[in-house]
């Protein structure tokens, strides 16, 4: 059962040129986006900073307003409805940010900070918030002392265990985890992830993992879209992305990642160049610049998103066979 859908999703900036100030033009930050994610289940969303994953999630949260597309919770249509309604639907669908330092108010309690979901959402009576909140803490991991302290007496991975007990304070259905662990110093963080995880199964959660880190999305993931300059240019099964990628921007991707298993060696690609601006979007396939299989097609045609074997690939050389 889909959880969340969403199709052909679109948000395109007004700036001014920053070549002639008096001329305006337009950034394609996500740029038709379309993807499902099914109950219980954790799409994985990779790619370079400026790929345009961060704003993907916050189209769904409704920080940003679309330029275009739908996203339905749930079969139904939340891409335009009013901010009023929205704060209904906000109870399902909540956020783990990546920042457990900002994301928490320094002047509230941890009991304050857990009770605003719950009164807001009339998830329990007055009465039983408290109970309620030591329950939550006892989910993460905290103890219920901790809801008298505050945000600065805890450690990073603390922090982040408070913002995943006021994400699930609402029993949601599904959550946007936005890079939730990569501030965290990396003994901590298989923890969160951990806690996420065993979260996920009891409660049947949907996630949108959003990270830059392979290891990270390959742990975590049912499914991996990559992205790459505002579209999703390959997306499928984790075993079927991680072991055979074919869009030669996943292949670089995945050959620049350490991996732990050291029996699975895999040639280092390197990227020419950085990620281009999403200000004038090169002609033809956006990765074409940095491309090491480009061909004259690739300069003047945009290959489309074709789904074929259980995954989806924009490239027009995959048919050929690009080696892996
Ligand atoms: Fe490379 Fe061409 Fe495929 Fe784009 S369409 S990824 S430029 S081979």
């Amino acid at each position: 059962m889909k959880i969340i859908d969403v199709v052909d999703l679109k948000k395109h900036y007004v700036v001014k040129s920053p070549i002639l100030e008096l001329e305006t033009t337009e950034i394609k930050a996500v740029n038709g986006v379309s993807f499902h994610i099914n109950k219980g289940e954790t799409l994985g969303l990779v790619g370079e900073s400026g790929s345009g994953k961060t704003t993907t999630g916050k189209l769904i949260l409704r920080l940003l307003s679309p330029t275009d597309g739908k996203i339905f919770l749930e079969g139904r249509d939340i891409s335009n409805i009013k901010d009023r309604e929205f704060r209904r639907i906000r109870r399902d669908i909540q956020v783990v940010f990546q920042n457990p330092y900002a994301a928490l108010d320094p002047k509230m309690t941890i009991q304050d900070i857990l009770t605003q979901p719950l009164s807001i959402h009339k998830i329990v009576p007055p009465l039983e918030y408290s109970k309620e909140v030591v329950r939550l803490l006892d989910l993460v991991g905290l103890s219920s002392k901790d809801a008298k302290k505050f945000p600065h007496e805890f450690s990073g991975g603390q922090r982040q265990r408070i913002g995943i007990a006021r994400a699930i304070a609402t029993k949601p259905k599904f959550i946007v985890c936005d890079e939730p662990v990569s501030a965290l110093d990396v003994s901590v963080q298989s923890q969160i992830i951990n806690l996420l995880m065993d979260l996920q199964k009891e409660y049947k959660l949907s996630y949108l993992f959003i990270a830059h880190g392979l290891n990270v999305i390959k742990h975590v993931s049912d499914r991996v879209a990559v992205m790459y300059l505002g579209k999703i240019v390959e997306m499928g099964d984790v075993e079927t992305i991680f072991n055979t990628p074919k869009h030669p921007y996943t292949q670089a991707l995945m050959s620049a990642s350490t991996t732990p298993d050291p029996d699975a060696k895999r040639e280092r690609i390197l990227l020419k160049g950085e990620i281009p601006s999403a200000i004038n979007l090169p002609t033809g396939c956006n990765f074409h610049a940095r491309c090491q299989h480009c061909t004259n097609i690739c300069i003047t045609d945009e290959p489309p998103l074709l789904t074929f074997e259980g995954r989806s690939v924009a490239c027009h050389l995959v048919k050929i066979k690009i080696p892996t």
